[in-house]
């Protein structure tokens, strides 16, 4: 499949077959993904998937990476007979399925009750500074952050705890912030069904503090605004509240 981005033709590469050996040859334009990558371009809001993603189980992809990382570690030269590297590719792979990569797996998605709004709440709900670690997946480097939530109740409402379980579970994936902001409004749009949601993230990325650019200082603010939150008033008003207390 080839699809354009910014102006660049991007050619995808072909899939990896379950055994994890490649089904043919990857062609690839080393300049386009240098772009894509750098500039930190989401192509799509749904996570792209493959749909023999969960053919495999979490002990047999531990494994595939387990082997394929002691691969990339010896490549760099390192001796995994020393006693401080030796358990590393298991480690590291271990860390992808189970916990940093988790939310790739819809069996994790985070099972929410909803309740009646008893107390007749018709205002905005504010949740703020939600911890937020992500993976940026074009360096796979943290990104780190916070998330603000706000949304008002058509009439139902959800336990306050929800909100950081809906901004973990997207978070735990290669993500890029853009996308992941409006995952995480959308999965509230649809829980609370009501378009009155708003979500800013405010965010670092270790792809631009500790390589490229190298610039510690700055952090990446994306917002997904919908229903009464598109208003200047509502949006000010949920910004006032995130400014509090800072
Ligand atoms: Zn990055």
């Amino acid at each position: 499949m080839t699809m354009k981005v910014n102006g660049f033709v991007k050619t995808n590469q072909q899939a990896p077959s379950i055994n994890g050996k490649f089904n043919g040859t990857a062609v690839r334009n080393i300049v386009d993904t240098d772009i894509i990558g750098d500039n930190h371009i989401a192509t799509c809001i749904d996570t792209p998937m493959r749909e023999d993603a969960f053919l495999l189980n979490d002990e047999q992809k531990i494994e595939i990476i387990q082997d394929k990382f002691r691969e990339i570690m010896e490549t760099l030269g390192l001796d995994l007979r020393d006693d401080s590297l030796n358990g590393t590719p298991y480690r590291v792979a271990k860390m992808f399925v189970q916990e940093i990569f988790s939310g790739l797996n819809p069996k994790n998605r985070p099972k929410i009750s909803v309740f009646e709004n008893k107390f007749q709440y018709g205002e905005m709900l504010v949740e703020k500074n939600i911890n937020l670690n992500s993976t940026c997946e074009h360096h796979f480097l943290p990104i780190v952050g916070k998330a603000h939530v706000a949304y008002i109740s058509s009439g139902e409402v959800i336990g306050l705890s929800k909100i950081n379980r809906i901004v973990d579970f997207f978070s735990r994936r290669p993500q890029v912030q853009e996308r992941l902001t409006v995952q995480i409004a959308n999965e509230l749009k649809k829980i609370l069904k009501t378009e009155d949601v708003a979500v800013v993230i405010d965010a670092k990325h270790m792809c631009v503090s500790s390589r490229g650019i190298e610039d510690e200082s700055s952090s990446t603010i994306t917002a997904e605004y919908s229903g009464v939150f598109e208003r200047q008033d509502r949006k000010d008003e949920f910004l006032k509240y995130v400014a509090l207390g800072k």
